[in-house]
């Protein structure tokens, strides 16, 4: 067991009848480390993260969070672990407040953190004006915050969220990627699922690709959408008019990887590092080519999804 690992899984299965929806899945995830976790409509996802927090049955294998076994110790491990579902049990009756302090009460928390917990959350998930409404009378984005803010409200180690994103106004999802940047950094272990792979590569350090329940990438965010490496990046760089002999000006600049050259378009590999990426702008215009924009190629996620032919179900 590697002792550092705040979820581990080992050849998990999960069988629904005959049908295998989780196929030896096998996963660490350390302090710090926030797995983004994509794939087709019944991949697994769903089943992977339900698995995780000991709410699924499995056929064979270990889960453990914190070194607990999710199965034989679901107490401490319901101390240390906080699951959102897709679609969360919230109570219609109660006020949003009644409800963070009714959860509260259920984790034991005194009266005092309790409300200085709700309050934090409540402005956290920009909840603070609807703390007195009743559940039943939010929206769908609304109740998915409150979700987010009742699973945040007994301080989990690690987080489990299950497309918490998919309802959300454009503001709430910038609001969102902040907040699971800070948690990430604050030292929690974290799964998110997602189809929105545009914000994932903002906030994640590493994304799992699912297909037919099987875990098949798994990797840093750089790795997976197959940019360079931690160190390189591709540049493109626009000349304002085409050079002729733009590939010998470039040749006797050091450190850059396989140019490729398109009319007035010159795609690069060089260091990610700012200093370095001024550096290789300097010698460019040095060089006497005529740059009219100099860019840095941010990783993408979704060209890579797209690309690496994972088919949606049939
Ligand atoms: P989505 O992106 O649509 O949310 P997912 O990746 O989360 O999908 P899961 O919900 O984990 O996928 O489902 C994985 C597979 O298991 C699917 O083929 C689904 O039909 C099947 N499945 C899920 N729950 C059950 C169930 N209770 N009984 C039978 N089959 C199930």
């Amino acid at each position: 067991m590697n002792a550092d690992a705040l979820l581990e899984m080992d050849d998990v299965r999960v069988q629904y009848g005959r049908f295998l929806a989780l196929d030896g899945f096998a996963l660490r995830l350390h302090a710090g480390e926030l797995l983004g976790l994509i794939g087709p409509n019944g991949a697994g996802k769903t089943t992977t993260l339900r698995a995780a927090s000991g709410l699924q049955p499995v056929s064979t294998g270990t889960i453990r969070i914190m070194g607990y076994s999710v199965f034989e110790h679901p107490v401490e491990v319901g101390r240390h672990l906080g699951f959102t579902p897709d679609t969360p049990a919230l109570y219609d009756g109660l006020t949003v407040r009644q409800f963070l302090d009714f959860i509260g009460r259920c984790y034991d928390l005194p009266r005092s953190l309790r409300s200085e917990r709700g309050d934090y959350w409540l402005e956290q998930l920009w909840l603070v004006d609807k703390r007195d409404a009743k559940i039943g009378a939010l929206s769908r984005g609304m109740k998915q915050r409150l979700a987010v803010a009742r699973t945040l409200l007994s301080d989990p180690n690690v987080i489990l969220l299950d497309e918490p994103a998919a309802g959300l106004d454009p503001a709430g999802r910038v609001q969102f990627r902040k907040l699971l940047a800070s948690l990430r950094d604050s030292g929690k272990a974290i799964i998110v699922s997602s189809h929105i792979l545009a914000d994932l590569a903002e906030y994640c350090t590493h994304i799992g690709i699912m297909e037919h329940g099987r875990l098949i990438r798994c990797g840093s965010v750089a790795e997976v959408s197959g940019a360079e490496s931690h160190e390189h990046c591709l540049y493109r760089i626009v000349l304002a008019h085409r050079v002729g002999d733009t590939a010998q000006r470039i040749a006797n600049i050091e450190g850059i990887g396989e140019p490729q050259l398109d009319g007035d378009t010159i795609t690069l590999s060089f260091e990610r590092d700012r200093a370095q990426a001024a550096d290789l702008l300097r010698r460019l215009l040095a060089a006497g080519l005529p740059v009219a924009e100099f860019r840095a190629l941010e990783p993408d996620l979704e060209e890579a999804y797209l690309r690496s032919g994972i088919k949606q179900v049939d």
